[in-house]
């Protein structure tokens, strides 16, 4: 939980991008949306890190 805590750099644009401000996407490539979420960048849309968001 700590290591997807954030803030999370966008290597598109350069922002930086706290768990908060990211948006939340489905993840690609067949995850289980209920456990796992793409983040991705405010400002460009491009992605940030997946994240584990099950228990
Ligand atoms: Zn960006």
């Amino acid at each position: 939980m700590a290591e997807t805590s954030g803030p999370f750099e966008c290597d598109a644009c350069g922002e930086t991008v706290s768990l908060n401000e990211a948006r939340r996407t489905k993840t690609m490539g067949g995850l289980d949306p209920a456990k796992w979420q793409t983040l991705c960048c405010p400002s460009c849309g491009a992605r940030l890190q997946t994240i584990y968001v099950g228990e």
